[in-house]
């Protein structure tokens, strides 16, 4: 009987047997809340704007549910906490001090989430105390705290970039919880990438290690769309969009010339969701190169028999390929050892760069006249401002990271299937979302281009392998310390 199982106590506990059985996420996850119960009514009660909102609060036990077309006779998997305002606060407003950090590359809709924390706090919870670290984690132990105000933040979400600064490496958790205790901060804001929101379940740990009365928020952001369990991450519509302008200056440059090539070089560095979509988006791309997808050069069905074919029939031709495409073949050819950058991220190779150079020696060879274009957007994808779909999708993500943090949990935000939810650090950063090449999705990019696929029966194997054993759900690490109460 599903009422009677309170979330907080099912741990992988059967709510019910039969068809439609299911099973809730593990007990961490539903208690990365505050020890004791929030006490204070929450103040939207009195709130003019949301007083005539039939059914406007939360209900402490409402669940996500991360699948939503289920299987007879399968598990309906893990649910996740429903974003959203309680009913009680565990903070009252004057005794909130926020601060608000990004770290990790740029992507559109940083300042407008920003701003939105912070006229957010101001405007639902009359919080006054919002501060800003700046330039990433290091900010915390070297850099002044800026004051807040949502006058101070009001065009932000114009501009592109973060008003805040961002930065790479620099994370020293002790000495970030040291500067969150001696400053009497209980709302940390951390928006950023995967290896961000590691950091942040490094600082939610050491904060509960502690015993602190701080709620630590994630929002993630990631350009690639990378992060696991949510449906979409901001700035990729705006990034999508942008993306088209390149492809079209390189449908340009191949129309006019003589067997011309417009070759287009996108972020994605696991994962080819920006290929993939502003591919499908364009129409104008006749082949699309992602990480997921393994492919080759030489010989029959290659990559190079292929634009050879392309060009003869079309005389020109438009490439889109992932920043971490290829790069199996690009270490082989160049028999590089890795390099890192200062958060431990691989620095790849310039698939784009090399690709070129590959195309223009095998025509070279074939005595073909032709002519290739490479186009780099991406620090101009990177720093343009969010578009409007992305606005109000960072602003719904600002409120409900505040929502969450008022309550006293500590999670990372996520459109899951549409509604947002808290989950838990560790769920996002223990894998990666990717393009899967098994999935309609990619089968319908290949109809669209008409590309070959490039894969073996042994990578459609192994592609289904891995899609199989992705499954699993992750156990958090290091949470001895944190037991349900
Ligand atoms: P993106 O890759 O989208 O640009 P990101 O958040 O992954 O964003 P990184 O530069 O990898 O960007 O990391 C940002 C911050 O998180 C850095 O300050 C880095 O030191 C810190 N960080 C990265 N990985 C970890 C980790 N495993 N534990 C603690 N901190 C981490
Ligand atoms: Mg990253």
């Amino acid at each position: 009987n599903a009422s009677s199982v309170s979330l907080a106590d099912a741990a992988y506990v059967k709510i019910s047997e039969g068809d439609f059985g299911y099973v809730l996420d593990d007990v961490p996850h539903l208690v990365d809340h505050l020890p004791d119960a929030p006490t204070y009514p929450n103040p939207l009660q009195d709130h003019p704007a949301y007083s005539t909102v039939k059914q406007y609060f939360v209900n402490e036990d409402d669940t996500v549910p991360q699948k939503v077309v289920v299987q007879k006779n399968s598990r309906r998997g893990v649910h996740f906490r429903r974003a959203g305002p309680r009913q009680k606060v565990y903070f009252e407003s004057d005794e909130v001090k926020a601060c608000i950090v990004t770290c990790g590359g740029l992507c559109p809709g940083l300042n407008t989430v920003i701003r939105e924390l912070v006229c957010g706090l101001a405007h639902m919870y009359n919080v006054s105390k919002i501060y800003g670290i700046q330039n990433g984690y290091k900010g915390f132990y070297s850099s002044n705290y800026l004051t807040l105000t949502p006058k101070s933040v009001d065009d932000i979400h114009k501009r592109g970039g973060t008003v805040l600064g961002t930065s790479r490496g620099g994370h020293d958790t002790k000495k970030i919880v040291d500067n969150i205790q001696d400053r009497g901060i209980n709302q940390v804001y951390i928006i950023g990438g995967d290896g961000t929101q590691k950091g942040a379940y490094e600082i939610f740990k050491e904060i509960r290690k502690r015993g602190l009365k701080v709620s630590v928020a994630g929002i993630p952001k990631t350009i690639d769309n990378d992060i696991a369990i949510i449906d979409k991450s901001f700035g990729f519509d705006t990034a999508v969009e942008e993306a088209q302008r390149a492809i079209d200056s390189a449908h340009v440059e191949a129309c006019s010339a003589e067997n011309g090539i417009g070759l287009v070089k996108l972020m994605g560095r696991y994962s080819g969701f920006i290929a993939m979509y502003a591919t499908l988006a364009s129409r104008d791309v006749d082949c699309c190169l992602i990480p997921e997808s393994p492919f080759y050069m030489d010989g029959e069905g290659g990559l190079l028999q292929y634009v050879e074919r392309r060009l003869k029939e079309n005389k020109h031709m438009v490439i889109v390929v992932a920043e971490g495409a290829g790069q199996d073949l690009i270490a082989k050819s160049l028999s590089t050892s890795e390099q890192q950058d200062a958060s431990g991220n691989k620095l790849l190779l310039d698939i784009g760069l090399w690709l070129t150079h590959k195309i223009k020696d095998h025509f070279k060879s074939k005595k073909m006249e032709m002519t290739i274009k490479y186009i780099d957007p991406t620090y101009m994808i990177r720093a343009i401002p969010s578009n409007a779909s992305d606005n109000v999708y960072c602003t719904l993500l600002a409120h409900s990271a505040i929502h969450g943090a008022m309550a006293g949990y500590s999670f990372t935000v996520g459109n899951v299937n549409g509604r947002h939810a808290y989950i838990p650090f560790y769920r996002v950063t223990s894998t990666r979302n990717k393009v899967k090449i098994t999935d309609r999705m990619w089968a319908r990019l290949l109809s669209s281009t008409n590309q070959p696929s490039f894969l073996s029966q042994k990578d459609i194997d192994e592609a289904k392998e891995n899609d199989r054993t992705a499954n699993k759900p992750p156990l958090p690490t290091g949470l001895s310390h944190h037991v349900a109460n």
